[in-house]
């Protein structure tokens, strides 16, 4: 099956007991037994639900993966992801991670013995020399935020794959329509489905999907333990964002490139960084490894004072200035003090991060009513 055609339908069978063509919402924490031990496969609710069963199914189908295994948020996937290791394990990342998930490894985490490091992943020979015995697992995330870096993931693969060390990718920001990264090597993927999966802004939703069954396995395990699952009717929310994935995602992409060209030749823009285009410096390897260059865009202006950027913020009417992204409406944020303000200035200033640095998510409005919002507010 195609892409669009799994959106859809994987995993998703008419409802057995009426037919239902949507999967139902099952709301129920317990199951009754026809005799001690002797179930349906479904004992109580935070082990087994058939709502969340259906959205696994489909996620893995989606990541072309073999199981996905869904929380209550990408953090909290990512929390099960860590509790695979053991005190003194090290994990190798990149100095470019989703602010949140810096704040689980190091505030939490890192209190259990699990020592962290933060590198340039596209570094090869940093990454070789800074794996060691303890070395457990790379944390890679592209494109990153709100720099929108891209790092080579099949390079990473191969770096590490003589030894015993898991790979897994953050995918939130491309979604699997544009990039698995499990075809290109990667031992696991994690999405918060907050963003693209739901589409919608209305749900808050986390996923993991691997390849092979002793993983799954410790991670259902860990799923069920922990017991950071999401309920039933966030499941639903998802499963239906998703039917519309494929087709959000193109119009999504096709409105990101119309509005970093745009930006690009404006008289008040100093840089865009898009991966689209040719001049991006990793637009190579997004080219090679992604299927479309995404729906994020930053950009900075000439006069880059926060002052200049919180003219334009206060400005636009048809992007809403708030956090988040992935949704089909368009919002503009300013990372120096919303999304990024715990990360100091001087480590901010050193990836470009700058105060009149503005970042985009593309929504799937009519063109036109971007770019005229745009042009008025840069006015
Ligand atoms: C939002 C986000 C997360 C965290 O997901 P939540 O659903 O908010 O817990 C993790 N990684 C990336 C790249 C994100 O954008």
């Amino acid at each position: 099956m195609k892409f669009g055609t799994k959106a859809i339908h994987a995993g998703v069978d008419p409802d057995p007991s009426t037919g239902a063509i949507m999967t139902p919402i099952y709301q129920t924490s317990s199951y009754v037994q026809d005799a001690p031990g002797k179930h349906k496969g479904y004992e109580y609710a935070r082990s087994q639900n058939p709502t969340r069963d259906v959205l696994q199914k489909n996620l893995a189908a989606l990541e072309n993966g073999t199981h996905g295994i869904c929380f209550g948020s990408g953090l909290a996937a990512l929390d099960a992801v860590l509790r695979l290791l053991s005190p003194g394990d090290e994990l190798i990342s990149t100095n470019d991670l989703y602010g949140g998930s810096y704040r689980l490894m190091t505030k939490l985490f890192a209190h259990y013995g699990i020592k962290f490091h933060y590198i340039d992943l596209n570094d090869t020979k940093n990454l070789k020399s800074t794996i060691n015995e303890h070395t457990k697992m790379i944390w890679v995330e592209t494109p990153t935020n709100p720099m929108l870096n891209i790092i080579d993931i099949k390079k990473v693969c191969k770096a590490v794959s003589t030894k015993d060390i898991l790979v897994c990718v953050d995918n939130t920001f491309a979604s699997p329509y544009l990039q698995n990264p499990l075809d290109l090597g990667a031992d696991l993927v994690l999405h918060s489905a907050t963003k693209y999966l739901g589409g919608h802004s209305d749900v808050v939703h986390g996923a993991i999907v691997v390849k092979n069954q002793e993983l799954a396995d410790r991670l259902y395990f860990i799923q069920n333990a922990a017991g950071a699952i999401p309920g039933p009717q966030d499941c639903f929310l998802v499963l239906r964002g998703i039917k519309t994935l494929h087709v959000r995602m193109q119009r999504a992409c096709e409105n990101a490139m119309a509005i970093a060209s745009y930006l690009q030749k404006h008289p008040k823009v100093a840089h865009v960084y898009y991966p689209g285009f040719t001049t991006h410096p990793h637009h190579k390897v997004a080219k090679s490894q992604m299927s479309g260059f995404g729906a994020m865009v930053s950009f900075d202006l000439k006069v880059n004072t926060k002052a200049s950027a919180n003219k334009i913020l206060k400005k636009t009417k048809v992007f809403a200035l708030a956090e988040s992204l992935g949704g089909v409406e368009s919002l503009i944020g300013h990372p120096a003090t919303m999304t990024h303000a715990s990360i100091p200035k001087k480590d901010r200033l050193k990836v470009g991060l700058t105060d009149s640095l503005i970042r985009l998510s593309i929504g799937i409005e009519d063109i036109r009513d971007l770019k005229n919002d745009l042009a008025s507010a840069l006015k």
